[in-house]
């Protein structure tokens, strides 16, 4: 019999397929059943209006068998089948679907390790069988014709058509394993049990049944007794036809036929996670972009969530078929702590990843998702705290990173996620709640920086605008500038950080009394500026205290906690990186007044006063203090 040549480019796809270094060729299998599910749809089609089909919906299975001395996996369809004719023109070229768009890419020269893992992800259709056999056997007979056909290749010599008996409508598909080498162990997949593993992973929601010969051993009785008057027991193996996939995916079933216990469970079998979501998105969109979706809310972040290796993305379906295990594109970056999974019937499984990066649809689903999931959150922060206050918890930091991400990219959709603690009491509020709460007279939101709440609670600078009876919102996180900065105010109102703006609380009145003072203390300040040379940039009666002595605060872009968010990373030139200090004294504290009559009288203890208050606006500021045995032995030096 002639061996025909396929075309070119099949056989340099083959090639690769044969030689392919990808370590993940167990997707084979999942190319061949996704074929048979395919030809079985065309003949169930087929079925609604031609009775001579003869076959009920619960008549079509795939099943996969084993035959371990021949060393074949077979997997076999009572589907549509293919004739002569159609082995040849869909067997012996890469015609097909997504494949074309592969086949571009091999064409740019795209040979390294880097391409061939697209291969793995996406597939390139009944070729990968190459990827594990050796020899490929395709027997089938078409519906309706009375003879069957055998196509057969050994890989890129060419392939065979001949004809063959075939019982009934439908295909075989019959790899035989290559030979283990070293790297490979191809054997494996003559284990049924390894197969039933790699169904359930890629297959599971194919819509048609998978069935499997799996054994199992079960110990019974002999009949006989032994020496103990026991009855003797061995083991016996049973073989029992089982279905392998689950079939109907969850997403798949209308909203009302499945509960949310449903799919917390499914959730957490299906991305190992102990605990229930926080919530479940159902999305069941028809229209120009069909797709389903089942998007999760995480209580708690994977502990890799914040480090590189993290992997962001939804499983992607087509039809039941997994595509893709992390999609990426379908989220957006500042919600990649969502899990789920899409299932879109328009996408074909051969899909590159360079098409699926611009495809439109994809993009489509991808925009609408965004705001799904954006008002899930809303809904949570309105209405169920508790959770909303979980998940800030988990994933808190990535809202505020997500406002920051691409210049602000995604702020408009983000701020109103945000949630902070606050001098109102327990519990974090957002900043439309804090707009709410701001009486009339307020025309600032006021906000205090420091590494916990409590140490923003008691800097000195909080005093005023509590006692104004303003509300504070404490920021102890480092990116909460680079947010507010970003933000610009909200709703119409500026932020004002205490230990930096104008608080604009003082009267005219109050603050010519303060410049007035300011006068007559010049030569003090000045003193203490020179003292203070190389630690503060100024030295000033303050606005903002009222019962503490001092303050530090900053002046321009550069604050306390962007310094300290520079000076955490690793090899930073923290150095370039520095907030212009001014240390505020409080003009009516009798810190101050001592500090005037050591002025007059004493000036090196004056100078030893001076360093003291800056040490304690340091501290209480977070700052810590260059050289505390100098600092502990300034103190003493007072008694
Ligand atoms: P695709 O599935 O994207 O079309 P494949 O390379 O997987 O590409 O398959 C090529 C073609 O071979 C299919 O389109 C189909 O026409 C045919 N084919 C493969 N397997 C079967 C089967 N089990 N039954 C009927 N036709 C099949
Ligand atoms: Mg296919």
């Amino acid at each position: 019999m002639a061996k025909k040549q396929f075309k070119a480019e099949s056989r340099r796809l083959l090639d690769m397929m044969i030689n392919s270094i990808y370590t993940h060729k167990e997707i084979f299998l999942r190319e061949i059943i996704s074929n048979a599910s395919d030809a079985i749809d065309k003949l169930c089609y087929q079925s609604l209006t031609d009775e001579s089909v003869g076959l009920a919906r619960e008549d079509f299975r795939i099943r996969v068998t084993v035959d371990r001395d021949a060393r074949t996996v077979t997997v076999s369809d009572n589907g549509v089948g293919m004739n002569r004719e159609e082995m040849e023109s869909n067997l012996g070229v890469i015609a097909h679907s997504g494949s074309l768009g592969f086949k571009n890419d091999l064409e740019e020269g795209a040979q390294d390790k880097a391409d061939i893992d697209i291969i793995g992800q996406f597939g390139v259709g009944f070729y990968s069988a190459f990827m594990v056999a050796d020899q490929v056997t395709v027997v089938s007979r078409k519906f309706g014709e009375e003879n069957g056909a055998k196509w057969e290749s050994t890989g890129a010599d060419g392939y065979t058509i001949s004809d063959c008996v075939r019982e009934n409508a439908g295909t075989d598909v019959i790899m035989h394993l290559k030979e283990d080498t070293e790297d490979e162990r191809y054997s494996e997949y003559l284990d049924v049990w390894r197969l039933k593993e790699l169904v359930k992973k890629y297959s599971d929601y194919v819509r048609w049944p998978i069935v499997m010969d799996v054994e199992h051993y079960e110990q019974q009785e002999t009949g006989e007794k032994d020496e103990n008057g026991e009855p003797k027991t061995e083991f016996v193996s049973t073989t029992v036809e089982e279905t392998v996939n689950s079939m109907v995916p969850l997403w798949q079933r209308g909203k009302s036929e499945v509960s949310d216990d449903d799919c917390k469970a499914f959730y957490k079998e299906k991305f190992h996670d102990s605990e229930d979501p926080l919530a479940v998105i159902r999305v069941n969109a028809e229209g120009t972009v069909s797709y389903r979706a089942m998007l999760f809310i995480p209580a708690k972040a994977p502990y890799d969530f914040y480090s590189r290796e993290f992997r962001p993305g939804l499983q992607l379906y087509s039809s039941g078929v997994m595509i893709m295990d992390k999609c990426a594109d379908l989220l957006p970056e500042c919600f990649r702590f969502v899990r789920g999974v899409v299932d879109t019937p328009d996408l074909s499984l051969n899909i590159s990843r360079e098409m699926l990066q611009h495809d439109r649809q994809l993009k489509v689903i991808a925009t609408n998702l965004e705001k799904k999931i954006k008002s899930e959150l809303k809904r949570l922060l309105d209405n169920d705290r508790a959770s909303y206050e979980t998940f800030w918890k988990a994933f808190g930091m990535q809202i505020k990173y997500g406002v920051v991400a691409d210049y602000g990219m995604k702020k408009d959709l983000l701020k109103d996620l945000l949630v902070y603690e606050n001098s109102f009491g327990e519990g974090r509020i957002s900043l439309d709640e804090y707009v709410e709460k701001m009486p009339e007279s307020q025309s600032l939101i006021y906000y205090a920086a420091a590494e916990t709440a409590k140490l923003a609670a008691a800097l000195p600078q909080t005093e005023q605008v509590r006692d104004a009876g303003y509300g504070i919102l404490y920021m102890t996180d480092d990116v909460d500038d680079f947010v507010l900065k970003l933000l610009d105010g909200y709703k119409e109102k500026k932020f004002c950080n205490v230990s930096v703006d104008d608080l604009g609380l003082e009267t005219d009145l109050e603050k010519s009394d303060t410049d007035r003072l300011s006068e007559e203390n010049q030569a003090l300040l000045d003193f203490m500026k020179e003292t203070l040379a190389g630690e503060v940039a100024d030295v000033r009666l303050s606005h903002r205290l009222k019962t503490h002595p001092v303050c530090l605060t900053t002046e321009g872009e550069v604050t306390l906690e962007v310094e300290k968010y520079f000076r955490s990373l690793p090899g930073a030139n923290a150095e370039k990186v520095q907030a212009t200090k001014i240390l505020e004294l409080n003009g009516g504290h009798a810190a101050f007044a001592a500090l005037q009559k050591a002025f007059d009288a004493d000036r090196d203890r004056a100078a030893a006063l001076s360093k003291i208050l800056l040490a304690q606006a340091k501290l209480i500021a977070g700052v810590p203090v260059d050289d505390p045995a100098d600092y502990t032995e300034l103190v003493c030096g007072l008694f």
